[in-house]
């Protein structure tokens, strides 16, 4: 199976404060509006079949089924999946969570969404091209895909990992794995080899001083890309 046991268990032994929003995940917390509204802007959510990659604790999941999406979050980590679905109990919002593999849902239920997302889970994968792949069989054709990840070069090893688990702390060290990272021209490739066409490339940045992330043209760090599946 395409998957890091060792990544599946960190996520899972933080899963009881997913939703702690001044936790590990906080940087997930302050993105989730700006990455929100920039999906919702390219593939308006209300009344679409969504599906969300690597879910975790439904951070994005439950705020796309708030637009009015019909959200299907899929995970490995079971206690990060429990989290989600006591969470969405909890706020009234239905979302469907299940643990399986992007590949095995791709052969369960080709074809099947109007919108997938994938967010910050490409660089703790062994195989990032098969969950793209994967992504691509689950789209409808014409359908829009997202993905998120962080880029590889010596900026963003300061930032991501010197910056984000040594100096900030905003992040438990060992997080990420710079081998890991990913430059948006190999995600492009990925995309572009499993049929997807890219049409947008978005820099994610986190300014220290201010504490606030924002969306603009600098992806030398974290970085958003939006997809079409050829029809
Ligand atoms: N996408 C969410 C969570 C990101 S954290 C968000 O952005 O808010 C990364 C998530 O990827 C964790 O929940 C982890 O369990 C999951 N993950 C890691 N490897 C995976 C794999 N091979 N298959 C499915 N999920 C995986």
């Amino acid at each position: 199976m395409n998957a890091d046991p060792v990544e599946i268990q960190k996520f899972s032994e933080l899963a009881h404060r997913w939703w702690d929003p001044t936790s590990e995940f906080r940087p997930l917390h302050e993105i989730n509006p700006l990455r929100l509204e920039w999906i919702d802007a390219r593939a308006p959510l209300a009344g679409k079949r969504v599906l969300d990659i690597g879910c975790g604790g439904g951070i994005l999941a439950e705020a796309m089924a708030r637009k009015g999406a019909e959200v299907t979050g899929i995970d490995l980590s079971d206690k990060a999946l429990k989290v989600a679905d006591l969470h969405a109990l909890e706020s009234g919002v239905a979302v469907r969570y299940k643990s399986i593999s992007a590949e095995d849902m791709a052969a369960a239920e080709p074809e099947s969404f109007d919108v997938v997302t994938c967010m910050e889970m490409l660089e703790h994968v062994p195989d990032p091209a098969a969950v793209v792949q994967a992504a691509a069989r689950l789209v409808k054709p014409g359908g829009k895909l997202f993905f998120s990840t962080i880029n590889r070069n010596p900026k963003a090893y300061l930032f991501a990992i010197v910056g984000a688990e040594y100096v900030l702390r905003l992040l438990p060290r060992g997080t990420h794995d710079y081998a890991k990272f990913i430059t948006p021209a190999e995600l492009s490739q990925m995309a572009r080899n499993a049929g997807l066409q890219v049409d947008d490339l978005k820099g994610m940045s986190y300014n220290p001083l201010t504490k606030m992330y924002s969306l603009n043209q600098d992806t030398a760090v974290n970085y958003m890309v939006a997809c079409t599946r050829n029809a």
